[in-house]
C-alpha cells in the first residue's frame, strides 16, 4: 500500500491545476487520471477563452500543458480508474482494482460527462452516425448533412464546428430561447450552413444500419416531420461524475457534490480532508477556468487541513 500526502482523483484542468498547486507545497500528489483522462477538454476543439492564450488553444493542447506543469513539479500520474472509496476515516483509502493508496487528504476532481436522450433508436446508433462528441466525429461527415440537438453553448459550439466538414447543420432546439450565451447564437446564425430547427424534439432516430434522419416532434403544434441527414450530435448537458462518492459525498439533486458556502472553505465537502472541485461540484459556470480556479482553492484547502491535522 502507497501512503500520500494527496491523491488527486481526476485530470481535468480542475485536478491539473490542484496537482501543480500541490506538487509546488511539496505534498507529492498522485493523480489516478482515469482512462478517460483530460476530461471534456479532450473533445473541445478551440478554447478561445482560456487566459493566456490570446491565439486560442486546443482542448486537448491546454490539458498537455497543464499536465507537463504538473509533473514538472513532481506530481505523479497513475492511467486508471479509481474502483472504490473509503474516505470516512483520518486515512483516506482509493483503491484501483486489488491496488489500494492511502492519502491525508483527498482532491474530487472526477468533472462531468455528456448527457443522452434515451431514445432506443438513439442507442441502436451510436457510433453508426449518433455521437455525443462532435470533436471526435466531425471529421466523418464531410460534405454530408448533420444536425446538432440541443440549445446551450455546446450545441452552437459544436454547430458552428460541424460547418467546417458537413455541407448543412440543422440546430434543433425543444424552445424558442437558447440556453447559449448571445455571442455563441450569433456565431451559429451567422455562419450560412447553419439552419435552426426551433420548438422541436426528436422522437425517434431514423436508419437501419447508420442513421438516415431524424423525426422531430413540434413542441407547440405537436406535429411530426422527417428530416434527412446522415449524423446526429447530441449535445444537451451533462451528468456529474459522482457514483464512485455514493452514500459518501453529500450531492445535490442533479448529482454534484456539494461544497462549503462557507468562502473561506469553498471545496470543502462534508467529510473532513476530501476535497471537491470543477465540474463535479459546478451546475453553474462550468468553465474550464473556474475549473482550474476551483483546483487551486482545493489544492490550498488540502494543504491547510494537512498542516492543521499534524
Ligand atoms: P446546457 O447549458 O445545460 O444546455 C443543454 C441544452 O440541451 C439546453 O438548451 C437544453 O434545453 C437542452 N436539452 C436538455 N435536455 C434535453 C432533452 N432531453 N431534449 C432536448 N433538449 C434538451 O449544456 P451545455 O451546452 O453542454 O453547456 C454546459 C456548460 O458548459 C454551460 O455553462 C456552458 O456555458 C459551458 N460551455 C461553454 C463553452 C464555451 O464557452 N466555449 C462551450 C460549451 C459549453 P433547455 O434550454 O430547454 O433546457
Amino acid at each position: 500500500m502507497e501512503k500520500r500526502d494527496v491523491i488527486i482523483i481526476g485530470s481535468g484542468p480542475a485536478g491539473l491545476t490542484a496537482a501543480i498547486y500541490a506538487a509546488r507545497a511539496n505534498l507529492k500528489p498522485l493523480v489516478i487520471e482515469g482512462y478517460g483522462a483530460g476530461g471534456q477538454l479532450m473533445i473541445t476543439t478551440e478554447v478561445e477563452n482560456f487566459p493566456g492564450f490570446k491565439e486560442g488553444i486546443t482542448g486537448p493542447d491546454l490539458i498537455t500543458e497543464l499536465r507537463a506543469q504538473a509533473e514538472k513539479f513532481g506530481t505523479e500520474f497513475l492511467t486508471a480508474d479509481v474502483t472504490k472509496v473509503e474516505l470516512s476515516g483520518d486515512r483516506k483509502i482509493v483503491w484501483e482494482d486489488e491496488n489500494r493508496y492511502e492519502a491525508k487528504a483527498v482532491i474530487v476532481a472526477t468533472g462531468a460527462t455528456a448527457n443522452l436522450l434515451g431514445l432506443e433508436s438513439e442507442t441502436r446508433l451510436m457510433g453508426r452516425g449518433v455521437s455525443a462528441c462532435a470533436t471526435c466525429d466531425g471529421f466523418f461527415f464531410k460534405d454530408k448533412v448533420v444536425c446538432v440537438i440541443g440549445g446551450g453553448d455546446s450545441a452552437m459550439e459544436e454547430g458552428t464546428f460541424l460547418t467546417k466538414f458537413a455541407e448543412k447543420v440543422y440546430i434543433i432546439h425543444r424552445r424558442d430561447e437558447f440556453r447559449a450565451s448571445k455571442i455563441m447564437v450569433e456565431k451559429a446564425e451567422n455562419n450560412p450552413k447553419v439552419e435552426f430547427i426551433l420548438n422541436a424534439v426528436p422522437v425517434e432516430m431514423l436508419g437501419d444500419e447508420r442513421v438516415s434522419g431524424i423525426r422531430l416532434k413540434d413542441t407547440k403544434t405537436g406535429e411530426k416531420r422527417d428530416v434527412d441527414l446522415d449524423g446526429i450530435f447530441v449535445a444537451i448537458g451533462h451528468t456529474p461524475s459522482t457514483k464512485l462518492f455514493k452514500d459518501q459525498l453529500d450531492t445535490d439533486k442533479k448529482g454534484y457534490i456539494i461544497t462549503s458556502s462557507d468562502k473561506n472553505k469553498a471545496t470543502h465537502t462534508n467529510i473532513p480532508g476530501v476535497f471537491a472541485c470543477g465540474d463535479v461540484q459546478d451546475s453553474s459556470y462550468r468553465q474550464a477556468i473556474t475549473a482550474a480556479g476551483s483546483g487551486c482553492q482545493a489544492a490550498l484547502d488540502s494543504e491547510r487541513y494537512i498542516e492543521e491535522n499534524e
